[in-house]
């Protein structure tokens, strides 16, 4: 059967690319990893078309353009290597830079069969396998509470992946597909005239066409997780979909795909309406490129979601794209276990890992009709893309800016993500859709973000292919660090139980706090502010504001009842001046301030911004 062909295929291609991951771990693992003799290249804003065509003509070939952002994409021949250097030289090129190859980002322990089943199987389990049902992320109660099928209209994830098997019944019975309405299907015509033909319901990439099936099965196992954050995509009985996929294939049958790829994918998304990207794959090679295309994303208040990566590894120390942009749109995802504690093979980072979401075990759909398990950040990310397009759904005045400060607001706290994730905590569905709805007329809002590139990091060694690819990472997997038989939930199970304690004491801490003692709604702002304290001045990050006050993370030591000055720089670019007392201090050197007289002008600032932000969940 074709189904088992694809099994098995895809079995092999697990062990020859777990053995090539290892050959590069111990030997090639320094080079960047990247298409050829094939680069982007961007222009300075200034430059006009005819000058750019006119600089790349028969010197390259012109593979791609992308006008809006002055860039394009070109190949040169081995003999035509100078090329590159001109261009790197040229006044009006921004930058040039290879076209980096990334990776999937899952994980199966070496050797293990994942299970699979078959859609009988599953339906006559009666639902005890659903998405994330393990962990304690209260999906059910989310859909006691979200609008009913047809209440809303429903919001458009992309994909960007290995493809998609849309005749699963999963997508193909529950109206889960995106549909371009203003493309008719297979008439050979770009009806819609967005340079794409036939492209009906996404597109793949590799080979441009609308044929986007998964010849992999990372994809389509990504987009059930999507899907099945809005219904039981278990049951023998399928609910409607409240989200729609849009798969854009740049990943091949191996799981890897070049930067220029995700790029027109990314653009392709924004350009088509998805309000949510996910991007379960990366890799270690900073691309100006790709954090133009997020940052593009981000211009059109669309909300990115990043696999933060399987590397054990701490982010905020190495190298992990797209995870690591600092694009305030772009929310990157650890993976969690069962038992709520970081998975062993997660990246984490307490400044540039954001939130994290169960990744360990995911059963969700396989191309074929089947469904089977996999593990990975490449699973808690679209977990969390779903989520976020439920409360986009709720609260569509929302931008994704805004749905990633509440999606962190309302998460769950745990201490053992504490330092390992910025909101030290793991998502909990019921609570985002529940502050979504309360933030219905909450209008659009976010701060404003042009991108500032790290330096050049050997552009011109790296393109010919002689440079030691300084500051690049291992490549992927670390075999060792991979989960080995068992439940990987036990060793998380045991580091549980060690801070149960301290956990418990703070918990107690918490609850003896006086409660009801806000008067005001406190919202989110999540912006860097300047703070006068006797003749310090220090820079803090506010978290929230009200009309009464603030609170803020500094990184000193400052006295309960103390006397303090704020410059604040609200959403409209306005900076007020207000003073006010610390009322109360927290761990991690986090500090409630209560205004004191504040002025009526500086109020009615506050006031006009607050119509502007999410309110707090807590
Ligand atoms: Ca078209």
């Amino acid at each position: 059967m074709a189904t088992e062909s694809w099994f098995l295929k895809s079995k092999y291609n697990l062990v020859l690319v777990v053995m090539i991951q290892f050959l590069s771990v111990v030997g090639l693992a320094q080079q960047p990893r990247v298409v050829p003799g094939e680069y982007l290249v961007k222009f300075k804003k200034q430059t006009n078309s005819v000058n750019v065509i006119g600089k790349i003509s028969g010197k390259a070939s012109l593979k791609a353009a992308f006008p809006d952002m002055n860039m394009f994409h070109f190949s040169v021949k081995e003999d035509q290597q100078s090329t590159v250097t001109e261009l790197q030289n040229d006044p009006d090129v921004e930058f040039v830079e290879p076209n980096y190859i990334m990776d999937k980002i899952s994980e199966q322990t070496p050797g293990e069969v994942m299970e699979v089943l078959s859609e009988s199987d599953v339906t006559a389990q009666s639902s005890t396998y659903y998405t994330q049902s393990y962990a304690n992320v209260k999906v059910e109660q989310a859909w006691g509470i979200m609008s009913a099928v047809g209440a809303a209209s429903k919001t458009v994830v992309a994909i960007i992946d290995t493809g998609l098997d849309k005749t699963h019944r999963v997508f193909n019975n529950t109206g889960a597909m995106w549909v371009n309405s203003r493309e008719i299907p297979n008439n050979n015509l770009d009806d819609d005239m967005n340079g794409y033909i036939d492209d009906v319901s996404g597109w793949n990439f590799i080979t441009n066409s609308a044929n986007f099936a998964d010849d992999e099965g990372h994809g389509t196992h990504v987009g059930g997780i999507v899907v099945g954050a809005s219904l039981d995509i278990f049951s023998s009985s399928l609910d409607q979909s409240r989200i729609q996929v849009m798969p854009l294939k740049f990943l091949d049958a191996n799981g890897s795909g070049s930067t220029s790829n995700a790029i027109k994918a990314m653009y392709y998304a924004v350009n088509m309406g998805a309000k949510v990207i996910n991007c379960s794959w990366g890799g270690p090679s900073y691309s100006k490129s790709l954090l133009d295309a997020i940052s593009y994303a981000y211009d059109h208040q669309a909300l990115v979601i990043s696999a933060a990566g399987n590397n054990s590894k701490n982010n905020d120390a190495s190298d992990m794209y797209p995870a690591n942009y600092d694009v305030p749109g772009n929310l990157s995802v650890a993976a969690t276990t069962d038992a709520d504690g970081l998975a062993s093979f997660s990246n984490y980072g307490g400044q540039r890992v954001h939130l994290a979401s169960p990744g360990v075990y995911i059963y969700s759909t396989l191309p074929g009709g089947y469904y089977g398990s996999m593990s990975g950040t490449s699973m808690a990310a679209p977990f969390v893309a779903g989520m976020a397009a439920l409360a986009m759904r709720e609260a569509p005045n929302l931008t994704g800016y805004q749905v990633k400060q509440l999606a962190m607001a309302t998460a769950q706290t745990f201490g053992n993500l504490s330092g390992k994730v910025l909101s030290a905590a793991r998502i909990n569905a019921y609570n985002l859709i529940a502050n979504a709805k309360s933030n219905v007329s909450t209008l659009a809002s976010q701060p404003s973000y042009s991108p500032k590139y790290q330096d050049d990091r050997g552009v011109a060694s790296a393109g010919s292919s002689s440079g030691g690819g300084a500051g690049c990472g291992l490549v992927s997997t670390a075999l060792t660090q991979i989960p080995r038989g068992g439940s990987p939930g036990a060793s998380a199970g045991a580091v549980i139980f060690l801070i149960s304690l301290p956990v418990l004491l703070w918990w107690a801490l918490r609850q003896r706090k006086p409660k009801n003692q806000r008067r005001h709604d406190r919202f989110m702002m999540d912006t860097d502010i300047r703070i006068k304290v006797g003749d310090r001045e220090l820079v803090a990050h506010m978290n929230t504001i009200s009309m009464g006050g603030a609170s803020f993370n500094a990184d000193a030591a400052l006295d309960k009842g103390g006397e303090v000055s704020m410059k604040i720089k609200g959403p409209d670019g306005q900076e007020i001046e207000i003073a006010g007392r610390i009322v109360w201090n927290e761990q991690n050197k986090a500090y409630g301030v209560q205004f004191s007289n504040a002025k009526e002008g500086v109020l009615s600032s506050i006031q006009d911004w607050t119509s502007k932000l999410v309110k707090s969940a807590s």
